[in-house]
């Protein structure tokens, strides 16, 4: 059985990828399986990079095939901040609410029309001796004026769903996977797989 390593800790991402690789018929263990991975440095200026940088790491420090992804918000009106950015907007910590918090203040005197913001989701595979695959997933929407709603995480309080009146944060689970960045990237990182394995 081919074998896949994703580069992620965070147990609903690991869920994830995991149903959707077995699927296609991959053995998939994570960073929760590995003890003493070296933290990668996120020094890329886009998420693209830094999902590559992480991929590519890893992949070399272990010799299999790994997935990375890196996302965050990126707000038009601001010069596309808080970018890769976005998990330390406010500070070093990551904090939500001050993130948020934040955000709502550089845009008090944004007007209306001018308020278009993306979720972005960058995904790389990184194979031993070959070139890295990348694909990104969008979620478009807008910033609005207040936190409203309780779900999900991150900025999801803030962001106005495209063509609707929700916030990501009022969405169930099972509607904010059917349109989310990361649901997005991972149908176009599924389209490509077979390519790879
Ligand atoms: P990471 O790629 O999981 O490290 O996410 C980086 C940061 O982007 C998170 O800490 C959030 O602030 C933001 N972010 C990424 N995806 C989402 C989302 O689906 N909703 C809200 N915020 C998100």
């Amino acid at each position: 059985m081919k074998k896949v390593l994703i580069a992620t800790k965070n147990e609903g991402k690991v869920k994830e990828f995991t149903f959707m690789f077995s699927e296609m018929g991959l053995e998939v263990t994570s960073l929760l399986d590995v003890e003493n991975t070296p933290d990668v440095e996120e020094t890329g200026t886009t998420f693209a990079e830094n999902a590559a940088l992480k991929a590519e790491e890893i992949s070399e420090l272990y010799n299999i095939p790994v997935i990375a992804d890196d996302s965050g918000l990126v707000i038009d009106a601001l010069d596309g901040r808080p970018g890769v950015f976005s998990a330390r907007y406010a500070g070093i910590e990551k904090d939500d609410n001050k993130n948020m918090d934040k955000v709502l203040d550089e845009m008090r005197s944004v007007p209306p029309e001018e308020r278009s913001a993306r979720f972005v989701c960058a995904l790389a595979v990184a194979r031993p001796g070959m070139e890295t695959l990348i694909v990104e997933g969008y979620c478009e929407g807008e910033i609005g004026y207040k936190k409203t709603g309780s779900n999900g995480f991150g900025y999801d309080p803030i962001f106005v769903v495209g063509h609707t009146s929700s916030t990501m944060a009022e969405l169930t689970k099972e509607e904010k996977n059917k349109i989310s960045h990361r649901a997005n990237a991972m149908a176009k990182l599924k389209d490509q797989m077979h390519l790879l394995f």
